[in-house]
């Protein structure tokens, strides 16, 4: 968070230091005051927001309820799976945060920008502070353009103290004063590229929630797609019990008594399957079913208003 707040602090700072030497400029009216003003606040807002909320720590206060909120797929996620340090049952989507030292309920992934985890309380607030993060650059971006094309058209206008020869078009007269003021040169560098970076991970963030999951457990998945490349995932049907064989997890009976086998690389199953029952190798991720994809508007409503820990 040190870095990041010396990075907005810094940028801003050169930003505000370099105006002073191009007011009153004609491209910036008192509309734009404001709004400069409101973009270089709102990173420091929602910040705020983003790193001091709860972003949904597991107590054993809340323990029993947050067992609830999210049943097992025993596909990712298994009952009965004890984390070491809370002492308690890992409730589904949840993971422990070693920085945080417990268990965050619909953990995505814990954030060293906002230094606080990223999960099922704050995941709102997190976007809203890449959002404000955009629109800083965006329109940092766009104001240093337009400081920049107020110098050039004010030099054109009247050749008098530069000494431009006639042959020298706009683009490169433009480009030419954007690095002859330095400060204007780098934060244009600077607010162009790390946008394409932020607008990256923002599509990310929200193709992430658009698909029903999490940063951890789209990870987890990537394991089970492994899986099933090695051939080592099996679900056992037309038994007493529809089973999944997942070797990379333990085991048990989830809520809707589902049998879990783990199998090891010789093909042995670490529980017993269920009698009666035909294995069937998985072949592709597609036959496996994620239930925490409850259809987009719901995974962004689940975001937006999170349910009570
Ligand atoms: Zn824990
Ligand atoms: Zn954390």
């Amino acid at each position: 968070m040190g870095f990041y707040l010396t990075l907005v602090t810094c940028g801003s700072g050169a930003f505000v230091f370099e105006l002073r030497w191009h007011l009153p400029s004609p491209k910036i009216g008192i509309m734009e005051y404001l709004m400069i003003l409101i973009v270089i606040l709102l990173p420091y807002i929602t910040l705020y927001y983003a790193s001091t909320t709860d972003p949904g720590f597991i107590t054993k206060e809340n323990h029993r309820n947050a067992l609830r909120i999210y049943p097992f797929d025993c596909i990712i996620f298994h009952p009965r799976n004890t984390c070491r340090t809370c002492k308690f049952e890992k409730p589904a989507r949840s993971k422990h945060c070693s920085l945080c030292k417990t268990c965050v309920a619909k953990m995505d992934h814990h954030c060293a920008w906002i230094n606080n985890c990223v999960g099922m309380n704050n995941t709102r607030y997190f976007l809203v502070f890449i959002g404000a993060n955009l629109l800083y650059l965006l329109y940092g971006f766009w104001i240093v353009s337009r400081l920049i094309t107020g110098i050039v058209e004010a030099t054109s206008s009247s050749r008098v103290d530069v000494d431009i020869p006639p042959d020298v078009g706009q683009y490169q007269l433009w480009w030419d004063f954007a690095f002859y003021r330095e400060t204007l040169g780098a934060l244009l560098i600077l607010t162009g590229l790390l946008q394409l970076v932020v607008v990256g991970f923002l599509i990310f963030q929200l193709y992430l929630i658009y698909s029903g999951t999490t940063t951890n457990e789209s990870m987890k998945w990537d394991d089970v797609k492994e899986a099933i490349k090695y051939k080592e995932i099996m679900i056992f049907e037309g038994g007493p019990e529809e089973a999944y064989a997942f070797p990379r997890e333990d085991i048990i009976l989830d809520l809707r008594q589902r049998r879990v086998v783990a199998i090891d690389e010789h093909g042995r199953a670490s529980e017993q399957i269920p009698i009666g029952s035909s294995g069937r190798l998985v072949k592709h991720i597609r036959e496996l079913v994620n239930i925490y994809d409850r259809g987009w508007k719901n995974n962004y409503w689940d975001v937006w208003k999170p349910k009570k820990l």
